[in-house]
């Protein structure tokens, strides 16, 4: 408890840039004005854990070779479509297109 104190007494005088949250930590977000993300199908929970595949080709892979890159996704929990932008909706925007 001493560091932390000691931590913001730094922070306060400049000393410490500011607290970023790392790995692991939660940050509290107001999500009452915030819109929420849809599947394309209408679900709106998703399920963490996937993960995404890209073939790199050699000619812009860091090591020259083929390689196979994977970056985590969430999955969309009742249709399995793995989230991105082009499966995703934002609540209220729909509503806007239509106008
Ligand atoms: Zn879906």
């Amino acid at each position: 408890m001493g560091e932390a104190r000691r931590r913001e007494e730094l922070r306060k005088i400049g000393a410490l840039p500011p607290q970023q949250p790392g790995r692991g930590q939660t940050i509290k977000v107001d999500l009452t004005h915030a819109k929420q993300i849809r599947c394309k199908c209408g679900g709106k929970v998703f399920l963490p854990g996937g993960v995404t595949l890209f073939s790199v080709s050699a000619i812009v892979s860091p090591t020259g070779q083929d390689l196979i890159a994977n970056k985590p996704c969430a999955y969309c929990a009742k249709c399995f479509e793995p989230m991105g932008p082009d499966t995703t909706t934002i609540d209220g925007q729909e509503e806007a297109k239509t106008q």
